[in-house]
């Protein structure tokens, strides 16, 4: 039963075909490449691999504007590079996880060309229509700033259609059941070529009210049951890991009354947000909240926690004043900002500092759930604000101190190459970090081994310790009569706290990441000191804690 929810203890690699490596020499990232990369991640310790969408596409929305959801796009190469890729990434016990965006598909799939042509077409009720202009033509929209409205007039189709996102993609009409049984066969399909599971793009506006004269406020749970039945009856142990930024209290629905009949996982934008407010102003007590906020979910379902990803650091659920302060931390330029709610920028240039990113890596493989690291953030990659919008963190790998940062051998990338200056792949590459045992490269190796040995995190209960500092955080993760311990100091300054592990064992704490253990003074208290930006695991009652209580 354990190893069905294989979800709940693995690490998450999220990238990129784009810009992650190049095989052909054209520029642009492929199946290709890729496969011969699978022996760093296979010796990164990832368990599973999340594809940004690679299907036929214009590429006007980085991908997730597909024009046919059965291929794969030929700047990736083909069916059958794509099934060599599987093959290899299974050999070597990697799971793939791929994006599913079926919220909407480019203005090019044929679905919409026929449905725009001709309002006999079946493809017309494919989408959302509208004779009249609605009154809500310029309310809702996704990008701020760079879009102006959600519905747009065809002049073919003689209509308006609706958009959540760039007017180049039209929403499919999920409440025609054509469409979703559809949905279920791209499920099927891909499944059927092994993937263990998919990243399911933007939930909530997929399961929204749409169309004139409608209840947006109403959603449609249903759809998510659906979709996982079929899924869970084809492949017993697939996943659905949602993308969904929404308040705590919103959330239970989405895994499902019992955890059996939502998605799986999702993403916790929630802690994500405090998790940045707290590394901005070394304050805890708001991430606390958070945490607790997001505590009780099905036992089954997951958090997947994160730093930073594809798009820019959302910040649009903290107050104002809260998401002042992180921009006066993290972005004190306007160009580091997007559409007046979030950060472009990677995760090494925002903390600046090598004590401040352990930190905050140590941070997300602590937090209740299961980690993912974005592509690049375990060399310190940094982004490039010259860049449109998100496309500044969406910088080629950097694989060598070689031309196009041994990227492409291609003169020009998808992307440019960041080639010069700290963040460049002069000094920021795999191949130097591969080399230097103290480099974060192979520091964040070190921690996702600590972080597979360590399944109370992903699986068991947990709790706050009281540390009597407003700087650090202590949690304590129980399972299986283990209990382990995490320590971490947000201040820059060190600090000296007083916890109690108030568990069997809890008179020594050995250390999983140095050679120190800890005694409990004569009252279970353990004094333990945090270097600035410092932070500690520890197994109570040490390694052989469990196999001494089980012969006791
Ligand atoms: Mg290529």
């Amino acid at each position: 039963m354990i190893e069905d929810l294989w979800y709940k203890n693995t690490v998450i690699y999220s990238l990129d075909l784009s810009t992650f490596m190049d095989g052909n020499g054209d520029g642009h990232g492929d199946f290709e490449g890729l496969i011969r990369r699978l022996d760093y991640l296979h010796s990164l310790g990832v368990g599973a691999v999340w594809l940004a969408p690679f299907q036929p596409t214009p590429n006007r929305d980085n991908g997730y504007d597909v024009s046919d959801y059965y291929g794969v796009d030929p700047l990736h190469g083909s069916s059958g590079d794509f099934v060599e890729f599987m093959h290899q990434a299974h050999k070597r016990g990697i799971k793939v996880l791929m994006d599913l965006v079926v919220n909407h598909t480019s203005v090019d799939h044929p679905w919409f060309q026929e449905a725009r042509s001709d309002p006999a077409s079946r493809y017309r009720d494919w989408y959302i229509w509208s004779e009249k202009r609605p009154s809500d033509w310029d309310e809702g929209m996704v990008f701020p700033g760079v879009q102006d409205r959600t519905w747009t007039f065809d002049k073919k189709a003689q209509a308006y259609y609706y958009h959540r996102f760039y007017e180049h993609q039209p929403d499919l009409n999920m409440e025609n059941p054509e469409v979703r049984t559809e949905i279920r066969r791209i499920i099927g399909y891909w499944l059927q070529q092994g993937v263990a599971g998919f990243r399911v793009d933007a939930v909530p506006f997929l399961i929204e009210s749409t169309g004139a004269g409608k209840d947006p406020e109403h959603q449609h749970f249903e759809y998510l049951a659906e979709f996982r039945r079929f899924l869970q009856w084809r492949v017993g142990d697939a996943v659905l890991l949602g993308e969904a930024n929404v308040l705590p209290e919103e959330t239970r629905p989405y895994f499902g009354k019992d955890g059996g009949d939502g998605i799986h996982m999702m993403f916790n934008f929630w802690v994500n947000q405090y998790l940045f407010y707290a590394l901005a102003t070394g304050e805890v007590k708001p991430l606390i909240d958070a945490l607790k906020a997001t505590q009780k979910i099905p036992s089954t379902s997951q958090w997947a926690h994160f730093l930073r990803n594809h798009d820019e650091l959302d910040l649009g659920r903290l107050t104002d004043e809260e998401r002042e302060r992180v921009f006066e931390r993290f972005a004190p330029e306007e160009r580091m900002q997007l559409y007046g709610r979030g950060i472009r920028r990677r995760l090494a240039p925002m903390l600046g500092d090598r004590r401040h990113e352990e930190l905050a890596y140590s941070l997300m493989f602590a937090m209740p759930g299961t980690p993912v690291i974005r592509y690049g953030d375990e060399l310190g990659m940094g982004d490039n604000l010259d860049l449109e919008e998100r496309d500044a963190v969406r910088t080629p790998m950097q694989w060598a101190d070689e031309p196009q940062a041994g990227f492409t051998t291609a003169e020009k990338a998808v992307h440019p190459v960041i080639g010069e200056g700290i963040w460049g792949c002069q000094r920021v590459n795999v191949a130097a970090q591969r080399r230097d045992p103290e480099s974060l490269l192979n520091w964040t190796a070190r921690m996702i081994r600590l972080r597979k040995e360590c399944p109370e995190i992903g699986w068991g209960e947990w709790t706050v310790l009281r540390t009597g500092s407003p700087h650090v955080l202590a949690l304590r993760y129980d399972w299986r009569d283990n209990s382990l311990i995490t320590l971490h100091n947000f201040d820059d300054h060190p600090h000296q706290v007083r916890i109690k592990p108030d568990t069997a064992g809890g008179e020594r704490l050995v250390s999983l990441l140095s050679d120190t253990e800890s005694e409990a003074d004569e009252k279970g208290a353990h004094t333990i000191t945090l270097m600035a930006y410092g932070y500690q695991w520890y197994r109570v009652g040490g390694m052989d804690y469990a196999v001494r209580r089980e012969k006791a």
